[in-house]
Parts: structure tokens; C-alpha cells; sequence
């Protein structure tokens, strides 16, 4: 009921709202934010200049360097914090060519932390996964792959996603379809399984044993449910490659095989090695004026998977971040509360280098103000909650009945809302029961076409919504700074029952609770999938 009450008022108070609020700061903001926006430019040079920046990689290596840099150029305090040390690995071209029975170039890559071909052209046949009843099964069959590709994916059915079979298809035609791809899928789940193997996020254990058979090596797919997407992740196989092919050419490279058409491909990888690799966060600072000790802080995940550019997954996060820094810096440069940016690595194999900072820096989780972190692709904020905590629900209130129409409108508010308990990094500060909230963006189709997949490029960015959350971030953050309450921490009680909502994700406690902090990892050694 509470909370039902609050959202009217707050509802109620952003409509009443002119154009922008009386607070001269915040008027200065909106007209930085949208009149002199460097969003476009700085998403342009991180997202084709610099690129993918997968943990471990000199991409993410060359990026740390770049925030710095671009920071020091505002004359903000900036630096990389080394939290652990990750495989580093280079990715070079990937050249993926069926020779016969015709000659076609095909659309893949290879997944990361992949081998390569050592400079080398490999060429052999193709085989299939096949069903076996056991390990000992698949161990027997193992001979028969040696010098040869091996495909362990299913093929879909059809590339053409569902809503499209959806539109056009006569509706049994579609149910047919549907009922082919759930059984199909099924199938191929219990084929894997049997082996005593896993695919992992990618070839998996799978791969590996596949590779101590001599296989040439591992073709997979991960068809990501929309037109030419494909999710790309990684791969443990360290002397052979594991190849990600797109849905069309999966599918033509494994009916050319199960229907004994002779197909070969020829592969030429590149791929080096690095050793062991220090892995940072990049930080930068602007000291409060009158609560040093006390801290607001903007958070975005730096690192992506890199089959694409990782520009929504987490490129316009970090720009919303880079952004707002760039506006609080020239229109607010002595807060109140020391504002602190958290560019992290190692998100996406576990919040780690989040993780760690939290580990790292008690004293700043302990003097939290407010944590802001957006991770969900370009789109304009849409959801703010207040992440369980009853009372800081009111200070986020007031600050939203200070952030223009224009923005406010598109915004549900909720509260108290619940905890995230692993979803992205501001878990890593609310597991110690620190203010940090997530920022939730509208989808673009998120989920299916850039998130993690080969198709998350500069071009999907949506300039009027990075612009839109840039500003929000850096008005959010002013006001946080300024508000003359610090964020009381008390938490909601989650009462059991099925009408409540539950913390959910890894890292919770249990049904209805809050989650519990988990150790980061500092060292690729300690990643297994
Ligand atoms: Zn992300």
C-alpha cells in the first residue's frame, strides 16, 4: 500500500513539473547533457577504435589507458587499480572457408580464449556430436573425430526467428515449427549430457576432450533467437580451435555432413597466448568538498565479450558513466560528497573486479551514499527502484521530483523494490548492504540482438536515450551529493509467502533474504565453467 502511495505522489510531482526544475544546477546539466553532448564521440572511439574488451585482452588493456587519459584531459583524477590477474589472450582473424563439395566463405568466429591455427591454414572433414548412451560410449567413438572439425551444436531448424514464423506462418505451420525446435532442442540437451560433458558457455569440458582426441577442431553454434545473431562467449580449448558459426552456415556446414556430402573447411585462426596479464578497474575521483568520507558513486561494467564491439553490453554504460563525469566535472566540480566512477573489468565472468573494489575499499562501501549502475543496453531508463531499502526510498523520491518532465516521465519508480543479488555490479555493493541501485533501461530488443551476441555494434546505439541517461546520471549523482540526509540503510524484511517478491540470483542467501557478498575472482585459474 505504501508503495503504491509513494508512486502516485512522486507520479503526481513529476507531471507538475515545467520544463526543468528550479535548481540552477541542474537546469545547467540538462542543457550540458543535451546541447553539448560528447556522448556520440566518445561511444565512436570506444566502440570501433578501441573495441571489444574482453577481461585479459590489450583491448580492455588499451581502454583502461584510454578512460585515464580522457579523464586527466578533463582534469579529473583517474588511475587504474589492478585487482588480479586474468589469462591474457590476443584475438587475431578468424577465416572459416567450406571447400567442398562448393566453395563458400562462412560467417564465424572463434570463441575466447580460444587457440588458434599457428599461422597455418588446417583443413579437414567435418563430423557430427554423436548420441552415445554414455562417456565411455563417446570415449570409443573418439578415434573416428581425430583430424576432423567437430560439430556440437544443435543446427536450428530455422534461422527465421519465432515472431516471424509468428506473423506470416498459418498458425498450425508455426506450432509445427515450435514443436520441431522445443524437441529438436530437447534432444540435443540429452545428446550432450550423455557424453559426461558440458558445452560450458561455449565448447566446455566438452571441447577439451575433444581437443586430447586430436580433433582438428570444435564448430559451435549459439543461435540467439533473431536474424543473424549469435551469442559468442568462450572456449577452453588451448591447442586447437573452437569456432562460433553463424545460424545459416552451422546449419548448411552439418546437412552438408549428415547427409555424407563430402563438405571440408579449411580454418585459419589467429590466436596468441599471453601468459598471465594484470586485470584493473579504472577509477576516477573528484574529492568532496564538505563530506569527503562519504561517497556517490557511478558504476558501469567496462569489459564485454568480444564477437561484436561491446558497445550496449557495457559500451553505453561506460559512455552514460564517462559522460556524466564530463558534466558534473565542468558544472560541479567541488561536491559536497566525494564522487567516485567505477569502470569495472571481469563483470562477465562474475562482477569480479566489482567484487573486488567492494572487498578492497571498505571504507567506501561503508560511506556510501548512493551507487548508480546501468547495465542493460542503450535504451532510455525506465525502471528505478530502491533496491530494498525502505527509507532511502524517500531521498530517491525527492531527487526525482527534481529531474526534469522530459526524463521523469519515461521513469516507474519502486519502492522499496528488492535487492539485486548478481545481476551486475551493484550487487557487489548491496550485498553489504550499501545504497547502490540499477538504472533499468528500456530493451531494444536487448536480450536477443546485442547482448553478448556478434551484432552488438556502434550502430545499435540509440543517441537520444545515451544522451537521455548521461544527463539523468549526472543529475541523480548532483543531487545525491547535495542531499543534506545521508541514505539511512534499513532494510526490507522479506516475509515468506508467494506473494512477495524474492531476492533472487547467485549469491542469495536463501528464498526471501538478502544476498550474501561473495569472494571475487582474482586469477583465471579459478574460473571453470
Ligand atoms: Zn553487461
Amino acid at each position: 500500500m505504501r508503495a503504491l502511495f509513494l508512486l502516485a505522489t512522486v507520479a503526481s510531482t513529476a507531471a507538475a513539473q515545467s520544463y526543468t526544475t528550479a535548481d540552477p544546477v541542474v537546469r545547467q546539466i540538462w542543457a550540458e547533457g543535451m546541447n553539448n553532448s560528447q556522448a556520440y564521440k566518445l561511444a565512436q572511439v570506444l566502440s570501433d577504435s578501441i573495441g571489444p574488451r574482453l577481461t585479459g585482452s590489450p583491448g580492455i588493456k588499451n581502454g583502461n589507458d584510454w578512460l585515464v587519459a580522457t579523464y586527466k584531459r578533463w582534469g579529473v583524477d583517474a588511475r587504474n587499480e589492478q585487482y588480479g590477474k586474468w589469462k591474457g589472450w590476443r584475438r587475431g582473424a578468424t577465416h572459416i572457408d567450406l571447400m567442398t563439395p562448393r566453395v563458400r566463405t562462412l560467417e564465424g568466429t572463434m570463441l575466447a580464449w580460444s587457440a588458434g591455427t599457428l599461422g597455418k591454414d588446417v583443413t579437414g572433414a567435418t563430423v557430427i556430436l554423436p548420441e552415445v548412451a554414455d562417456s565411455t560410449a563417446l570415449v570409443a567413438w573418439l578415434p573416428q573425430a581425430k583430424g576432423k572439425f567437430v560439430l556440437v551444436s544443435m543446427p536450428q531448424p530455422t534461422c527465421r526467428p519465432d515472431d516471424n514464423w509468428r506473423q506470416f506462418g498459418d498458425s498450425a505451420s508455426f506450432a509445427r515449427m515450435r514443436a520441431m525446435r522445443d524437441s529438436a532442442t530437447a534432444k540435443w540437451t540429452a545428446r550432450v549430457a550423455a557424453t559426461g560433458y558440458s558445452l560450458g558457455l561455449g565448447t566446455g569440458t566438452l571441447g577439451k576432450r575433444l581437443q586430447a582426441a586430436g580433433v582438428a577442431g570444435v564448430i559451435a553454434h549459439r543461435w540467439s533467437n533473431g536474424w543473424g545473431v549469435d551469442k559468442v562467449f568462450d572456449s577452453r580449448t588451448d591447442k586447437v580451435p573452437s569456432i562460433d558459426l553463424s545460424c545459416e552456415d552451422y546449419g548448411l556446414v552439418y546437412r552438408l555432413t549428415e547427409n555424407n556430402q563430402g563438405p571440408t573447411l579449411r580454418v585459419r585462426a589467429d590466436a596468441q597466448f599471453l601468459g598471465d596479464v594484470p586485470v584493473f578497474n579504472t577509477i576516477a575521483t573528484i574529492k568532496g568538498s564538505t563530506k569527503p568520507d562519504e561517497y556517490v558513486m557511478l558504476s558501469a561494467h567496462f569489459d564485454s565479450w568480444d564477437a561484436g564491439s561491446g558497445t550496449t553490453d557495457n559500451g553505453t554504460g561506460t559512455i552514460t558513466m564517462l559522460e556524466a563525469l564530463r558534466i558534473l566535472k565542468k558544472l560541479y566540480p567541488n561536491p559536497k560528497r566525494t564522487i567516485v566512477v567505477g569502470h569495472w573489468s571481469g563483470e562477465e565472468q562474475g562482477l569480479n573486479g566489482s567484487r573486488a573494489f567492494a572487498a578492497d575499499h571498505p571504507e567506501i562501501v561503508k560511506g556510501l551514499q548512493a551507487l548508480f549502475n546501468q547495465d542493460n543496453g542503450t535504451g532510455r531508463i525506465i525502471n528505478f527502484a530502491g533496491s530494498g531499502f525502505t527509507t532511502a526510498s524517500g531521498n530517491l523520491a525527492r531527487w526525482m521530483a527534481n529531474i526534469p518532465t522530459e526524463i521523469a516521465r519515461n521513469i516507474t519508480l519502486s519502492f522499496p523494490g528488492a535487492p539485486a543479488g548478481g545481476g551486475s555490479d551493484n550487487a557487489s555493493f548491496v550485498c553489504y548492504g550499501a545504497p547502490a541501485f540499477g538504472l533499468g533501461a528500456t530493451s531494444w530488443d536487448y536480450g536477443t540482438y546485442t547482448w553478448h551476441t556478434n551484432r552488438d555494434t556502434f550502430d545499435k546505439i540509440v543517441l537520444d536515450d545515451l544522451k537521455n541517461n548521461a544527463t539523468l546520471t549526472a543529475m541523480l549523482v548532483y543531487l545525491a551529493s547535495e542531499d543534506p540526509e545521508t541514505l539511512a540503510r534499513d532494510r526490507r524484511v522479506f516475509e515468506q509467502g508467494p506473494d512477495v517478491r524474492r531476492a533472487t540470483g547467485p549469491g542469495v542467501g536463501g528464498p526471501g533474504s538478502w544476498p550474501a557478498c561473495t569472494e571475487p575472482l582474482r586469477d583465471y585459474s579459478q574460473y571453470r565453467r
